[in-house]
C-alpha cells in the first residue's frame, strides 16, 4: 500500500503540482480543440493568456506542439495555430486482463493510432504472464517514433504509487508484482500503472462518456464489479486505493459468500458469472448475458425474472453511491452493458425514483462510449498525465529521447 508518513499539519500543493494541473487542462482543450490560436486556448480554458504563453512555450521546449499559419487573417496579423506533434513520440496503454492483453497506441493528444489484443490467461508463472505483456507492447511499439512512456490498467488491488499488482483475485500467481519497474527497465521509458476500474473512470472522463464532468463515477459490469471515483477531475482512491469498491458493498445481508469474506456483496448477485450461474441453476441454455438477453425478448419468463432481480440489486447499488458520492454522471461499462441494450435507461428510471429527488434530479446514468478500450485508452490518458506532471523529469532523459529525429517543427516552420 501507499507509504503514508505521519503527518500532523495539512499539505499544501505546491506550484509544480498547480501547474501540472493547468499543464494539462491546455493539452486536453488542444486535444479538443486543435488547430487552435492562443487566443483561443484562453477563451476556451479561463487561463490568462499570460499563462497560456507560458505554458505553450513549455509543451514546445519539449517538441510537444506544431504551429501553423491561419488561413484567416485578423486584422492584418494572421494568428498561428497549434496541434500536437504527431512526430514527437508515441504513448502506450495497456489492459491485462483474465482473457487478453489489448494495446493502444496513441499520439501524446490522446488519438488512437492502432490496437492490438492477444489472448492471455494468468498462470502460475508471473514471468511467463509478463513475457506475453512485454511481446504485446513491443509488437505495438511504432519504432520510428519516439516512446514517451507506458500506462496499464490492471486487476486490482493495485499500488498505484508502487507501481506493484497486489494480488487479484483468479489471477494465477501474481502476488505482489512490480510491474511497473519491470516494464520500465525492459523498454527504457516511465511506466505507470492503476487498477483497471480507475484506469476505465480515468479514460471515460478525458476521452469518453464523462468529458468535462469533474465528479463521475464509472462502474464496470463484467467477471466483476469495479468502479473508478473521479472527484474534482482526480481519480479518488482512499487511504488504501480501496475506494470506490462498489462490487463489495452489501446489497443482501444474508446473500452468498463473497471472496472478500463478507455476505451479499453486489458482485456475488450481478457479476456476469454469477448471472450465469443463476441462469444455469434455473435450467435455462443461455452460455452468455447476450444469450439470457434473447431469451427474456421471446418471452421466457425465467430469464425476465433473473434480469428484474439484477435490476433490482444494481439499482438498489447505485441508489447507494448517488446519495454517497452525488456524481453528475454515472458511467457503465463492460460486458453486461453491451449485451442488455437497455440497462443504462433502465437503471436511470428506477434511480431517480428512489434516491433523494433534488440529488438525482440531474444525475445522468449513462453506457460507456470507449467500450472495450476504455481501460487501453484509460492508461495512455494515466501516462500522458504523470508526463505532464513531470516534463522534464520524464522526457528529457537519454533512454527516451527520439529514435528517429523529428523534423515537423521544421518543416511547419520553413
Ligand atoms: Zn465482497
Amino acid at each position: 500500500m501507499n507509504q503514508r508518513k505521519e503527518r500532523t499539519i495539512r499539505q499544501g500543493r505546491n506550484l509544480p503540482e498547480v501547474r501540472a494541473d493547468n499543464l494539462s487542462v491546455v493539452v486536453e482543450a488542444i486535444q479538443k480543440l486543435q488547430p487552435i490560436s492562443r487566443s483561443e486556448l484562453a477563451d476556451a480554458t479561463g487561463l490568462t493568456a499570460a499563462s497560456i504563453t507560458h505554458m505553450v512555450n513549455e509543451l514546445e521546449a519539449f517538441n510537444l506542439l506544431v504551429e501553423t499559419p491561419s488561413s484567416v487573417r485578423n486584422i492584418g496579423r494572421r494568428p498561428t495555430l497549434l496541434t500536437f506533434n504527431q512526430n514527437r513520440g508515441q504513448v502506450i496503454g495497456v489492459e491485462v486482463s483474465r482473457s487478453g492483453v489489448q494495446a493502444i497506441r496513441s499520439d501524446f493528444g490522446g488519438r488512437t493510432l492502432a490496437r492490438l489484443e492477444r489472448p492471455f490467461q494468468p498462470s502460475a508463472s508471473v514471468e511467463k504472464g509478463l513475457g506475453v505483456v512485454r511481446e504485446v507492447i513491443a509488437d505495438i511499439i511504432d519504432v520510428q517514433l519516439s516512446l514517451l512512456g507506458i500506462g496499464v490498467g490492471v486487476p486490482g488491488p493495485v499500488d498505484s504509487t508502487a507501481g506493484v499488482v497486489i494480488e487479484p483475485p483468479n489471477f494465477g500467481g501474481w502476488r505482489n508484482v512490480a510491474l511497473t519497474a519491470s516494464l520500465s527497465e525492459h523498454f527504457g521509458v516511465p511506466c505507470w500503472l492503476d487498477d483497471d476500474a480507475k484506469a476505465a473512470a480515468f479514460g471515460e472522463r478525458w476521452y469518453g462518456a464523462g468529458r468535462n464532468e469533474e465528479t463521475l463515477l464509472y462502474i464496470s459490469l463484467r467477471s466483476g464489479v469495479g468502479a473508478g471515483l473521479i472527484l474534482g477531475d482526480r481519480v479518488y482512491r482512499g487511504a488504501h486505493e480501496l475506494a470506490g469498491e462498489i462490487g463489495h458493498t452489501t446489497i443482501h445481508v444474508d446473500g452468498p459468500l463473497c471472496e472478500c469474506g463478507n455476505r451479499g456483496c453486489l458482485e456475488t448477485l450481478v457479476s456476469v458469472p454469477a448471472i450465469m450461474q443463476e441462469a444455469r441453476r434455473l435450467g435455462l441454455s443461455a452460455q452468455n448475458p447476450a444469450e439470457l438477453h434473447q431469451l427474456a425478448l421471446e418471452g421466457n419468463l425465467v430469464a425476465q425474472n433473473i434480469k428484474e432481480r439484477v435490476y433490482l440489486y444494481l439499482s438498489a447499488a447505485l441508489v447507494n453511491a448517488v446519495n454517497h458520492y452525488d456524481p453528475a454522471v454515472i458511467v457503465l461499462g463492460g460486458q453486461l452493458v453491451r449485451s442488455w441494450p437497455e440497462l443504462t435507461d433502465t437503471l436511470a428510471v428506477k434511480v431517480k425514483g428512489r434516491s433523494f429527488g433534488y440529488l438525482s434530479k440531474d444525475i445522468r446514468i449513462i453506457a460507456s462510449t470507449l467500450g472495450t478500450d476504455a481501460v487501453a485508452l484509460g492508461a495512455v490518458a494515466i501516462a500522458i498525465h504523470n508526463i505532464l506532471r513531470d516534463l522534464s523529469g520524464t522526457l528529457s532523459t537519454p533512454a527516451v529521447e527520439p529514435l528517429v529525429v523529428s523534423t515537423a517543427v521544421a518543416q511547419a516552420q520553413s
